[in-house]
């Protein structure tokens, strides 16, 4: 009786490292539409934890939130703006009429106007992420500016932007829901839940949402509770390192490049949890990645949600 006991004993303290080990649920949350409103942008680049701030290019207030979102040790984003399903969208907006000298310009100087970021997601897009040859390009130009990651904002259920990014080896990963296409305080809180939810099935999920009052009320409210019910928020670089560790495939042939910020002792314990990224190179399992295969949902279905001009700035042009 004693050994079976002291044997059991034994197999429980070796399973305790397992244990240890396992990772808890984690999520990553990408505020995006940033930088053409001061107030809602600042808020967002000061919500606790690690969250993403993804700057629009040129944007009036894009050079000051973006500061901002670094010194707060927020990785910082470019928000891309491609085709959208109808007209024309944002100035800097990458049509497929474009010519590759015209993309690549447009591309550079939306790189250059977000100096500091470490990744990027489509706006809006429905077009163009549709189209595969315009995707093989802007992952080429990518991998090819250094150290970037790509979101896959799904505006549409056809997109190939995040099956082109893994055939170009570029890190990558897609967003799973929008926190915020209906404002009302049941479906936010619906859509947070279903987050939650998916994370604790999937292991990880990601979320955007945008600088709406309703959204930043729910997550100044939510994200100090997320510890206690054992989920992790971490950045969307960390996030993507652990979906390529599960998957077994390699997702970042470079390291990838970090906010200088976000090297630093960071300001809460939920970034603390985060200060390790810059050992980013996560070694293939797999040596050819497979190319994901499009999972289209109804929530896929061309949601572009669009910014409404800041009434001070401008006012007669949507993004200035
Ligand atoms: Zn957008």
């Amino acid at each position: 009786m004693r050994v079976r006991r002291l044997r059991c004993t034994v197999a429980a303290l070796l399973l305790l490292p397992c244990i240890a080990g396992a990772r808890a649920p984690a999520i990553s949350i990408v505020i995006d539409d940033l930088g053409d409103r001061l107030a809602e942008s600042r808020a967002a680049a000061e919500l606790p934890g690690p969250v993403a701030c993804a700057m629009l290019p040129e944007s009036p207030y894009t050079p000051q939130i973006a500061a901002l979102a670094q010194a707060r040790g927020k990785e910082v984003m470019l928000h891309l703006p491609l085709q959208p399903g109808q007209g024309r969208g944002h100035p800097l907006t990458i049509l497929d009429t474009a010519s590759p000298e015209q993309r690549n310009a447009l591309l550079q100087r939306a790189l250059a106007a977000v100096p500091q970021a470490v990744g990027v997601n489509n706006h809006q897009g429905s077009r163009l992420t549709s189209e595969s040859e315009p995707m093989r390009w802007l992952m080429q130009a990518l991998r090819e500016h250094g150290g970037l990651y790509f979101i896959d904002s799904r505006t549409s259920a056809a997109t190939q932007a995040e099956a082109e990014a893994w055939q170009r080896d570029l890190p990558t990963t897609r967003r799973q829901v929008f926190l915020d296409n209906s404002r009302g305080a049941a479906a936010l809180q619906g859509e947070w839940q279903r987050l939650l939810a998916l994370a604790r099935k999937n292991g990880t999920a990601l979320a955007i949402g945008h600088p709406y009052p309703e959204t930043l009320a729910l997550l100044q409210r939510e994200i100090p509770r997320l510890q206690a019910q054992g989920i992790r928020l971490i950045a969307p670089s960390a996030l993507i390192r652990e979906q390529g560790t599960s998957r077994g495939l390699r997702v970042a042939a470079a390291p990838l490049r970090l906010s200088a910020a976000m090297s630093q002792p960071g300001e809460s314990p939920m970034q603390a949890v985060e200060q390790n990224p810059a050992t980013a190179v996560i070694e293939a399992a797999v040596a050819t990645p497979s190319p994901v295969t499009s999972t289209a949902t109804a929530a896929d279905a061309a949601v572009e949600p669009v910014v409404t001009p800041a009434p001070s700035a401008n006012p007669g042009e949507v993004f200035r």
